[in-house]
């Protein structure tokens, strides 16, 4: 029974909900110029609104409304080291200073190509681009012009970039039997030379491997962008394999995975290496870098036919940011830490969700997490990530982001060296509040 002084005592105050009336503003006003107020597609249909901000730093992020939010987007994935790291800062500073874009090789790029290929196990070689999606078009033009053969193996859910010929059966509809179009206005003709499997199904690649027509495997080694799902034991071994044995060049495609899963990728943290890889995101602390590398007789193609060219790659800024990037990632100690608050996190989250009685499975890896509403059993691919309670994970993160949380909605959780003790408390304090309320 309350006796009278706790009557007498404060109720704390429970912080404001979080509102976003400028930020909509905002968007509403932009979208006089930018088609829906945004620039990617990705950036659309949020709720309850594209975000506009104002300032990020370490694990938040301060929008134009004024309020100041945990961030598990960071950019995508790209801010592993938290927003505006003070170290890449100053060396994208110092760089600019000397110059910007050169149309010439300098120092800075060199040195960052000897990081990656100290780092990445098939990183014989590396060149760089600005995007992931162009680091994908030079994989598969490599793998085709060093095989002769036109098909490449993609697989359902799998993202490789938004351009024609491999914007293909990224979010396929139930039992599509033939690749899926992502996009209006993307020719049927793109789609000809690419085959979309499930994945971590050993036999169907085998099989169509054995056709011994097949350029390239491409896959997220990990599958990350619509779950964050493992390969089941052996498949990469497997792939692997089959890729050797017929004549098929097998990309890994690390631009969520590179130096975010381990300081090598998946491809170290599976000890499977693949002839070639992709990297973007994490390599660069959100600077436009992406890279392609692999072996040497693979990527020397691009000295003997093959072009490989963009105005912006190795472009110096950005390469001060890559070097700065990684040179922090390859100390001791700095994945261990974001392992241990990221299962803590997860943990948190799967017991908070469970004690509710909300069925939800959180799997992944510490670094990039996946909480799938409505999934008894972990995914293994597209089919089952497919089955999620979408609408209702949605009406999770849009209350956790009132509570001052922003999650990806489409399931992805991405940690930096940033996330601390204190702000993985804060965040299971708002996974509490909803899970105790229920409120959308
Ligand atoms: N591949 C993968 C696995 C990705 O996650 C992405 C981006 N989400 C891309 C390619 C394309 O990269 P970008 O957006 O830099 O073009």
């Amino acid at each position: 029974m309350a006796d009278s002084t706790d009557i007498a005592k404060p109720v704390p105050a429970r912080p404001p909900d979080c509102d976003f009336t400028e930020s909509r503003r905002r968007i509403e006003e932009a979208s006089q110029w930018l088609p829906g107020g945004v620039s990617s597609n990705f950036r659309l249909g949020i709720s309850p609104t594209p975000l506009v901000f104002e300032r990020a730093e370490g694990a938040f992020l301060f929008d134009a409304d004024g309020n100041k939010l945990i961030d598990y987007y960071l950019g995508m994935g790209p801010m592993i080291l938290g927003h505006t790291p003070p170290e890449v800062v100053e060396a994208a500073r110092q760089q600019m200073e000397r110059g910007i874009l050169y149309g010439g090789q300098s120092a800075i790029e060199a040195e960052a190509a000897r990081l990656v290929c100290e780092m990445v196990p098939c990183a014989e070689r590396v060149r760089f681009n600005t995007s992931g999606s162009e680091a994908v078009q030079t994989a598969l033009r490599l793998a085709r012009a060093a095989t002769g053969r036109r098909t490449v193996v993609k697989f359902e859910g799998h993202y490789h970039g938004w351009f024609d010929n491999v914007l293909w059966s990224v979010a396929p509809p139930p039992g599509a039997n033939a690749p899926v179009a992502g996009s209006l206005g993307q020719p049927e003709a793109a789609g000809a030379d690419i085959v979309a499997l499930p994945w971590n199904d050993l036999d169907a690649i085998r099989k169509r491997l054995q056709q011994g027509d097949v350029a390239a495997v491409i896959m997220e080694p990990a599958m990350c962008n619509a779950g964050a799902v493992p390969p089941l034991p052996g498949y990469l071994e497997g792939v692997r394999e089959a890729c050797t044995r017929t004549g098929s060049v097998l990309v890994f495609d690390e631009v969520i995975t590179g130096f975010r899963l381990a300081p090598g990728g998946a491809q170290q943290r599976f000890g499977v290496t693949p002839d070639l890889a992709t990297f973007a995101k994490a390599i660069a602390s959100g600077f436009p870098v992406a890279a392609i590398a692999g072996r040497a007789d693979l990527m020397d193609f691009c000295t003997a036919g093959v072009v490989h060219g963009g105005t912006y790659n190795g472009q110096a800024v950005a390469m001060a940011a890559c070097v700065a990037t990684l040179q922090r990632l390859r100390q001791p100690g700095v994945y261990d830490l974001m392992e241990q608050r990221g299962a803590r996190l997860m943990q948190g989250i799967a017991a908070a969700l469970a004690g509710a009685g909300i069925p939800a499975i959180v799997t992944g890896f510490p670094q990039i997490f996946h909480v799938a509403f409505g999934l008894t059993e972990p995914a293994r691919n597209w089919t089952d990530l497919a089955r999620m309670d979408r609408a209702r994970y949605v009406a999770f993160t849009t209350a956790l982001l009132r509570r001052g949380v922003r999650a990806l909605e489409r399931g992805a959780w991405f940690m930096s060296t940033e996330h601390d003790d204190a702000v993985i408390d804060a965040t299971l304090d708002a996974v509490a509040e909803f899970c105790n309320n229920g409120r959308a």
